[in-house]
């Protein structure tokens, strides 16, 4: 079962969003498929002849870590669009759960603050920014680069350590965050993307309306995306599908921790609820906002150097809190490219992580991007800026080999 071709590229612009003043013709014209094809094969034991779940090198987006045939919206029974049991229901448990992992932090705030629980310790600073760090490293190098594209491959306990400290930061279980993460590349900003801001209305307040659906909207939203289309290979992963159905532990596990720490410090109850708020919600909902700000902000505004058939874009400011996820523009073009910062003062804290894992030699097979490939991939615009650039490839990351995307 193949699906139908994503042929909407130009039409899609004009709903809701609109163009940015500074695009032209060429930036809209679609990816550069085929200069680049940053593909990692098929993965192994997967039959591409099996029920449309393995075809891993789109027609459409080539270059991404893959395509998933028969996977057109709302196709199948399973496919996205169809409703799980109970789906339709204003107050089904996901939403209540969703809902509080929203508004919670807020109303523990305003609720904290008056009872006098939420006085900030030094202690609770340097939890917050620990777990933080462990956190949103599990994210972006570990659930996003490692296990949604294979930029590198790691050994089994760094595997089952990103699976752990990402699954801590609350955002969903590894295989279902995976599989919504690629169901996003291989529908980049057309129907059956999960969080596009691109959408059908128009008019007046279109792009706010797109901007608070993929920031929080769509969590909301019956719209299930089944693993078994795309994060087959994750399925079967017996670590990863035993650290999967910890999830709901492991989230507990990440609230839970800084309130005893919290406890444990200062002796009271108040300094447990004070850790639990500061570095258990607050801490929680800052990384959902910087996630959330990647689907949001950086498909909306922000600089595109590179030509890609969505409208992801590059956002600096975000570039240090959420660890390079926000050179989102160059991601969408070289998905399995383990360094998505590849410019000159570009900052990927994720990329550096990766590259000390590899001196380490806990990783191994780590996609870098060399410069050619970076100045292929540059939109013709920009072109000669970028190739000048790439040759002299993000100084403050000398030590980063070169090696070929699609080695
Ligand atoms: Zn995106
Ligand atoms: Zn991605």
């Amino acid at each position: 079962m193949c699906s139908p071709p994503l042929t909407d590229g130009g039409a899609r612009l004009e709903r809701g969003l609109g163009i940015p003043e500074s695009a032209d013709p060429a930036e809209t014209a679609g990816c550069r498929v085929g200069r680049v094809a940053p593909d990692f094969g098929d993965p192994p034991d997967c039959s591409a002849a099996v029920d449309g779940g393995c075809g891993w090198k789109g027609e459409l987006v080539t270059g991404e870590i893959l395509d998933v045939r028969g996977a057109a919206p709302g196709d199948g029974p399973s496919g996205p669009g169809t409703d799980a049991p109970g789906a339709g229901r204003i107050f089904s448990a996901g939403r209540v759960v969703t809902g509080l992992l929203v508004f919670g932090p807020v109303v523990a705030l305003a609720l904290f603050i008056p009872l006098g629980w939420a006085h900030l310790s030094i202690g609770d600073v340097v939890m917050a920014t620990a777990l933080y760090l462990i956190t949103g490293f599990g994210i972006a190098a570990g659930y996003h680069r490692l296990f949604a594209h294979h930029s590198f491959k790691a050994n089994r306990v760094l595997k089952v350590a990103l699976a752990v400290s990402g699954s801590m930061a609350l955002e969903g279980s590894v295989i279902g965050w995976v599989a919504v993460h690629r169901r996003h590349h291989v529908f980049g900003d057309l129907p059956g993307d999960p969080h596009s801001p691109v959408r059908a209305d128009s008019g007046p307040g279109a792009t706010m309306r797109g901007f608070v659906w993929a920031h929080v909207g769509w969590l909301f939203a019956s719209d299930p995306t089944d693993p078994r289309r795309f994060a087959p290979d994750l399925q079967r992963d017996p670590d990863l599908v035993a650290v999967d159905r910890l999830f709901p532990v492991l989230a507990v596990a990440s609230l839970a921790l800084p309130f005893f720490l919290g406890w444990i410090l200062s002796g009271t109850l108040a300094g447990a609820f004070a850790g639990f708020l500061w570095a258990g919600l607050v801490r929680m909902a800052v990384l959902h906002h910087v996630t959330w700000s990647i689907n949001s902000v950086c498909h909306i505004w922000g600089r595109r150097p590179f030509d890609t058939t969505d409208r992801s874009t590059n956002v600096a400011g975000l570039a240090v809190v959420s660890f390079g996820e926000s050179w989102h523009n160059f991601h969408h073009c070289a998905p399995a490219s383990a360094r998505h910062g590849v410019l000159p003062r570009q900052v990927d804290p994720a990329a550096r992580l990766i590259r000390v894992f590899e001196r380490a030699g806990w990783a191994t097979k780590v996609r870098w991007p060399s410069p050619t490939q970076v100045a292929a991939l540059a939109s013709s615009g920009s072109l000669q800026d970028l190739a000048d650039a790439a040759g002299d490839l993000d100084p403050e990351l000398p030590e980063l080999p070169a090696r070929p995307i699609d080695a």
